[in-house]
């Protein structure tokens, strides 16, 4: 079977809430199916690797601080990011990661912190450090072809607007903006998303959306990934859910 090989940026600095959980995810569901996943890490002013020859890049949140700490480096691989995502490496991006990958991130002191304009949204900081969307969110997707509800926890500063290709429909929470409809970015190979958490170890269906599409990547013929046991994981969303959504 195929080999997955993922890059994870800046895991050093960008790292919120668990965020490199997310790889241990990717790992364990690989390796349960008995697919080699190999997980090379990035970070200022590591020697700047061939960005197409990945599968999957990741970037986890971080504090206006890091963002800032990592943002000159981050310009340096926007040749490289572009073209691997222009061949169909998945990008799988959260929060501060998810905001750089746009036009720009104007913290809370109005600096504005550039992003690789991979995308044409934008994000805007309140001025006041206490306007932040905070706690639970709860969203709708349909990516996998069927509804699903996904769960994590936010907390971001940051108000992402210009989004046309949302990752869902907010049921709980605050999405891409303070009370907003929407949350996350999606596109075929991208999942941007303000959930932390980390958000894979309590939505398996986003891991194997990302897996399914890495193995398949190129493939002639489409490889179904084998199901797992996610009893588990399954019961601990619904506790979520049900504390969340019932009133
Ligand atoms: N610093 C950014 C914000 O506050 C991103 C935060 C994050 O990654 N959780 O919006």
């Amino acid at each position: 079977m195929k080999k997955i090989k993922v890059l994870h940026m800046y895991a050093d600095m960008l790292d919120l809430y668990g965020d490199s959980g997310n790889m241990e995810v990717i790992r364990y569901r690989c390796a349960k199916r008995g697919i080699e996943c190999e997980v090379d890490t990035y970070s200022v002013d590591s020697e700047k690797p061939d960005f197409t020859s990945y599968d999957m890049i990741y970037i986890g949140g971080g504090a206006d601080l890091e963002q800032q700490h990592i943002s000159a480096d981050l310009l340096k691989c926007r040749e490289g990011i572009r073209a691997a995502y222009e061949g169909g490496t998945f990008l799988f991006l959260i929060c501060g990661g998810y905001q750089l990958m746009g036009k720009y991130y104007r913290d809370a002191d109005g600096n504005d912190i550039p992003g690789l304009e991979l995308f044409d949204y934008y994000t805007v900081a309140p001025s006041s450090r206490r306007k932040r969307c905070i706690g639970n969110i709860v969203l709708r997707t349909e990516i996998t072809g069927v509804p699903i509800e996904v769960v994590g926890f936010e907390n971001h500063g940051g108000q992402t607007q210009g989004i046309k290709t949302p990752l869902g429909e907010v049921l709980y929470g605050n999405g891409n903006c303070s009370k907003s409809r929407y949350e996350g970015y999606f596109e075929k190979n991208v999942i941007a998303t303000y959930m932390h958490g980390p958000c894979l170890s309590k939505n398996p269906e986003l891991s194997d959306y990302m897996i399914g599409y890495c193995i398949n990547r190129g493939a002639d013929e489409m490889q179904e990934l084998e199901p797992l046991d996610d009893t588990l994981e399954k019961e601990c969303r619904k506790v979520m859910l049900d504390r969340l959504l019932t009133k």
